[in-house]
């Protein structure tokens, strides 16, 4: 008797079926290989076109100079301390990771499972749904405001009995609006403590808000909340690939435990440190990304086009037409943008904030497409 073989037998479990792959901003190679231009802009995954800190390339170099035999450490303590030195954690409150992309993960695999219900806001960052479904966890889904911040009303309306893991993100991706401090706390007071908030932090440098939430206040007190960063996007090092959370011990530990000891490499390590030592860098790229935010929507108001405020480094605007179209023809012009049909939004584009000459090159080639 012949033996099957193939799909007919080895099939990923019901919930991998589910899955939708990532789609990412294009990458310049990609669209180069399309389109034969060979001076692309990428402004479709929200990396900081002011590039990182020169201190952080150096550490980098260095790195690779000193020798790449060994296997980095797995909790890195120098790395601890300048992270604890600026935004007061203890090394045991500190945890680091192959981009924040695999903290999420490691997050979900770690506190939920089979018959766990985990809640994420929709539109937002796709990884929320896909850790869970992973897991084999049940995704519930909250709404977000009318500016585009997560409803935390909404959230705490979805809260079962399962209920294990919530997702927050703020600065929301792709809306861009914030969660405040208020909604926060009366938020917090209200949620059974037996359940696990992941604030996904990616943006919170450039929200420079007063009204934000404060996720260190929450955390010191002990309060079951976990705060996800990167290095990827105002630090500028996408490339490297390195992300850290902060909670509370009790938190922290178990997902040292389960995480893979050697995911975050020498290299990435030692330019995050360089990078995060150097914040009078960062504070000038916070202040220029600033005045270019207001610059890009002072230009899509001028326009005419509608757009929710905000407090990231991106404004995803509603064309009012398919921005699929738009994107193709922006591409053919050098631009790479993010149309925001992934997301149930196909009139939208997120376009990346860019130093201001750039943006007027990109609103210059958006009016030549406009005027056919
Ligand atoms: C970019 C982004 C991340 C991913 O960060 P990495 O550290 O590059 O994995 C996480 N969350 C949100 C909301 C993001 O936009």
């Amino acid at each position: 008797m012949g033996r099957k073989r193939g799909s007919a037998v080895i099939a990923p479990k019901p919930s991998i079926k589910q899955l939708n792959p990532y789609v990412p901003g294009r990458s310049i190679e990609s669209v180069m290989k399309d389109t034969g231009i060979s001076t692309l802009v990428k402004l479709s995954s929200n990396e900081s076109l002011w590039g990182p800190s020169p201190r952080a390339i150096e550490a980098a170099q260095q790195a690779v100079a000193s020798g790449l035999t060994f296997y980095p450490e797995s909790d890195p303590a120098s790395l601890y301390e300048t992270l604890g030195r600026i935004h007061h954690f203890a090394p045991t409150q500190l945890i680091v990771g192959n981009g924040a992309d695999e903290l999420l993960e490691l997050i979900t695999v770690t506190y939920a499972g089979a018959n766990d219900e985990v809640i994420y806001p929709v539109p937002s960052f796709s990884a929320y749904r896909h850790g869970t479904l992973m897991t084999g966890a049940r995704g519930v889904t909250a709404q977000l405001t009318p500016e585009g911040a997560v409803d935390l009303e909404d959230v705490l309306n979805q809260v079962t009995d399962r209920t294990r893991i919530i997702f927050l993100c703020t600065p929301n991706n792709p809306t861009g609006g914030i969660i405040k401090h208020t909604a926060w706390e009366s938020f917090l007071a209200a949620l059974p403590d037996n359940i696990l908030v992941v604030l996904d932090q990616a943006y919170v440098e450039f929200a420079n808000h007063t009204e934000h939430l404060q996720a260190q206040e929450s955390i010191a007190k002990g309060h079951p909340v976990i705060m996800v960063r990167t290095l990827s996007k105002i630090y500028a090092l996408a490339g490297l690939r390195i992300g850290w959370a902060a909670a509370p011990d009790y938190i922290i530990s178990p997902l040292k435990t389960a995480r893979q000891p050697f995911s975050v490499n020498r290299v990435a390590l030692s330019a995050a440190q360089a990078a995060l030592e150097d914040q009078t860098y960062i504070q000038n790229v916070l202040s220029e990304t600033i005045t270019a935010r207001q610059y890009m929507a002072r230009q899509w108001q001028t326009r005419g086009y509608s757009f929710w405020p905000s407090y990231a480094n991106f404004v995803t605007v509603d064309l009012k037409s398919d921005a699929r179209v738009w994107a193709a023809k922006l591409e053919q012009a050098g631009f790479i943008t993010r149309p925001a049909s992934a997301w149930g939004l196909p009139h939208h584009l997120r376009v990346t904030v860019a130093p201001i000459p750039i943006l007027e090159q990109f609103f210059a080639a958006f009016d030549a497409i406009g005027r056919g």
